[in-house]
């Protein structure tokens, strides 16, 4: 079997567990194409057609799996394989039907979610300069900051931690793609729902 099916495989096994984690704690919270408004509207408005799926010209998103109960079929976007490149015009957001995907006007005005970070889990808050996260970002020095400071107990050693601003991420999960932080869990992730229903007020 070719690597790339064995890691294509592992991720959609990831996506599968945590949709069905979401299904059982009843809290679906995938990570939406642009123009998703909170995930109840979401849900209620998209019809599975697959036609932002087929749209998007990075295979970003894909249907949810089985296992995400009343999300199954949905485009949802697992980060970490191919996350949103906001390409210019949203051709996802073009094609939908119903207005699950409603117009945005710029890629600034995009709320998927919003990235977080796992001090615990981050090599820079363990002391290593990575950045990695913040080189990828398309809001670079907007989305994530670096703050230099200190070792905690170390007055030699700097710390160049990343650091999210949160209404100006958007959630693309460019980061999350790019994490040095490996499997199971990579050190950024994009918590999604709460953010977009905050938004738009749905
Ligand atoms: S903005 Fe582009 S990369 Fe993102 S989901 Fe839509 S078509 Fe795909
Ligand atoms: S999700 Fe990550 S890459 Fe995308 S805007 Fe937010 S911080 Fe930047
Ligand atoms: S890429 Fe990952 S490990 Fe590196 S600074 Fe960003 S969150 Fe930390």
């Amino acid at each position: 079997m070719k690597l790339s099916n064995v890691i294509a495989g592992a991720s959609a096994a990831i996506v599968a567990i945590q949709a069905a984690a979401y299904a059982l704690r009843g809290e679906p919270d995938l990570l939406r194409p642009p123009g998703a408004h909170g995930e109840k509207d979401f849900l209620a408005r998209c019809i599975k057609c697959g036609k932002c799926i087929e749209a998007c010209p990075y295979r970003s998103p894909a249907p949810a799996p089985q296992g995400a109960g009343i999300a199954v079929g949905t485009p949802c976007i697992d980060a970490r394989e191919q996350a949103c490149r906001l390409c210019e015009g949203f051709p996802c957001v073009r094609v939908c039907p119903t207005g699950a995907l409603r117009a945005v006007e710029g890629h600034r005005d995009v709320r998927m979610g919003v990235a977080a970070i796992d001090e615990e889990l981050c090599i820079a808050f363990q002391g290593m300069r990575c950045e990695v996260c913040y080189r990828a970002c398309p809001l670079i020095d907007e989305a994530i900051v670096i703050d230099y400071r200190m070792r905690e107990g170390d007055a030699i050693h700097s710390v160049f931690a990343p650091s999210i601003v949160q209404d100006a991420c958007v959630g693309c999960g460019l980061c999350v793609e790019r994490c040095v932080v490996g499997e199971p869990h990579t050190a950024i992730r994009i918590v999604c729902d709460a953010e977009r229903a905050r938004t738009a007020g749905s």
